[in-house]
């Protein structure tokens, strides 16, 4: 058996609520600048920090520039931020349309024969019980033996999506899956607006013309375009592809990652839910891009992400209203421009740049709020603790390039995989060479044959996702020796029986309750001691 370590090697960490410190915060006042999703989910992380009501937190908008309005997937990690507020999915899910994300369904990335489609999951404790004959079989079947080697099968989270199951399973049946969620972003804002005031966040209309510096370079005030000033001690830039604080007024440099991540514009356009409500995000390569398919409990989101390299924005509406569907429709389509890259400093000076304004790795992998979430986290770590100082903000800057590259680096391993030739978009990013020495190592291992664990573990590659994710990846895209040169296994390369891994996944997707019931009736999560045993 190869070495796998277990695949349920990651936890939920929320940061308790209710730690509380007598001291003063080393800065009174907080301006976020910026009411999208992460303008208030850093000022709600700010209000419930250990200082409570002693440190100042305001959220400034603009009535003027609307929010962006699309991010509808998360990752599982949005679980800790709602239990560490304590506040439940029966809550926060009916008021933003929400619905349970067991995983990402790749359609039509790979050609390969048997390949055209695979399941990203999120990693389910049962999943320990099939992982290793399935990491078995991936590499009799790189080594040349024609084995099952394809995910899907092997995962319980993947029958739960096909199969519109919920992933919360019924209380008697001790096993949790790693879940996340797809939900409306405009209420998401609202509702996490709705909180943050309730924690006493002042929460002010105003558009800012004018960002004012101390003659250090520090942040002094906002000049707001009705006359009036709004100062403050720190200043945390939430405005969006804007970057308003952290990049025109301090002139923080852009990192593009243009080179090797194509996709610069997105087309969004709902479509009626209808059927069963899959567990699942879908994401379908078309010709210049991929279209996601987001079931929400009242309507499916849809987009088209793509390159404005490659294709016209005309062109791409047609295709995706081909994709879906609607060409003849007059539900009309929203054109967004996508800065993809991030900011060479997210904290600069008195100003720390939290959502799109830091950076933004194409939606592929849904990761935007995690990194909303994780950022949030560290500068309220960083306030709890008092360290504002330049060591603080070089550590801070050198976690946040790490964690961009790492999650890059697996969103460019889906465009270097894919074995589409229809289209020079297609093969430019196949063909693409721009890879960093961390990926090159991932799929130079894979080729030669050599499991990914022990240089995932150790950290010499591929780091920010578990060995999972990149099994799922590789196996999934069909990365294996052409059908026509594999051979019959022996009897020990044939010895894990898919009729037993089939039977215990599907016996385990039957403890799942059906997706819409289980909408319909969302029991209590956060005191729930017997998943919480399992989950930290
Ligand atoms: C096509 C696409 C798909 C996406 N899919 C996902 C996904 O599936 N999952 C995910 O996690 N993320 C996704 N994202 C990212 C996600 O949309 C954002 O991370 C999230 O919405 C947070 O946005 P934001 O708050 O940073 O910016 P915005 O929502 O753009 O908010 C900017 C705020 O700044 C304010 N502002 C701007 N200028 C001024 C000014 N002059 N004065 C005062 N205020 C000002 C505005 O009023 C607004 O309140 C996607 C993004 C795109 C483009």
């Amino acid at each position: 058996m190869h070495d796998t370590a277990t695949v349920f090697n990651q936890h939920i960490a929320p940061r308790p609520l209710g730690g509380s410190t007598e001291a003063q915060p080393p800065v009174r006042h907080v301006c976020v600048v910026g009411g999208g999703t992460a303008g208030w989910m850093t000022a709600l992380m700010l209000a419930t920090s250990a200082y409570g009501l002693r440190l100042k937190v305001t959220v400034l908008e603009s009535p003027q520039v609307g929010i962006i309005g699309v991010g509808e997937g998360s990752t599982p990690w949005l679980r800790g931020f709602f239990d560490g507020l304590g506040i439940e999915e029966s809550e926060w899910m009916p008021a933003c349309n929400a619905t349970f994300k067991s995983g990402i369904t790749f359609q039509d990335w790979s050609t390969k024969p048997g390949f055209e489609r695979y399941f990203h999951p999120f990693a389910s404790m049962l999943d320990n019980m099939t992982m290793h004959q399935f990491v078995d079989n991936v590499h009799e079947r790189l080594d040349g033996a024609d084995v099952h080697a394809h995910p899907d099968r092997f995962f319980v989270a993947a029958t739960l999506a096909r199969q519109a199951r919920g992933p919360r399973p019924a209380r008697t049946f001790p096993f949790d899956v790693w879940y996340g969620y797809h939900f409306d972003a405009t209420l998401l804002g609202q509702f996490l607006g709705r909180k943050a005031v309730e924690h006493g966040v002042r929460h002010l209309q105003g558009h800012v013309t004018q960002v004012l510096l101390k003659e250090g370079g520090d942040i002094d005030r906002l000049q707001l375009d009705d006359g009036d000033t709004l100062a403050a001690d720190f200043f945390v830039d939430c405005t969006g592809f804007a970057s308003l604080l952290i990049g025109k007024a301090l002139l923080t440099p852009f990192i593009p990652y243009a080179e090797n991540l194509f996709n610069d514009a997105a087309i969004a356009m709902p479509t009626p839910l209808e059927g069963p409500i899959e567990s699942q995000t879908v994401s379908t390569a078309l010709r210049f891009g991929w279209a996601w398919k987001i079931p929400l409990t009242n309507r499916c989101g849809n987009g088209y992400v793509y390159s404005s390299a490659h294709c016209s924005a005309d062109e791409a509406e047609t295709e995706l209203r081909r994709h879906l569907g609607m060409l003849d429709s007059d539900v009309s389509a929203r054109h967004l421009k996508m800065r993809v890259g991030r900011m060479a400093k997210q904290w600069h000076r008195n100003c720390v740049a939290v959502g799109l304004s830091q950076g933004f790795i194409e939606p592929l992998e849904a990761t935007a709020l995690l990194f909303v979430q994780r950022t949030a986290a560290m500068l309220v770590e960083a306030l709890e603790n008092g360290e504002l100082g330049p060591a603080m903000q070089d550590k801070f800057n050198e976690t946040m390039r790490i964690r961009f590259e790492n999650t890059r680096d697996y969103i460019v391993a889906h465009y270097k995989t894919n074995s589409r030739t229809d289209t020079d978009y297609w093969r430019a990013n196949a063909e693409n060479m721009n890879l960093s020495a961390s990926l090159q190592q991932v799929l130079t291992t894979w080729m030669s044959r050599k499991p990914l664990a022990a240089g995932l573990k150790s950290g010499r590659f591929g780091q920010g996702y578990p060995i999972v994710s990149w099994y799922a990846l590789l196996a999934g895209m069909g990365v294996f020796p052409d059908a026509a040169d594999l051979q019959p296994p022996t009897a020990h390369q044939a010895r894990h029986r898919m009729d037993t891994v089939d039977d215990f996944v599907q016996r385990s997707a039957l403890n799942f309750p059906d997706h819409r019931e289980l909408l319909a009736n969302i029991p209590p999560r956060v005191g729930d001691k017997s998943l919480q045993l399992y989950l930290w």
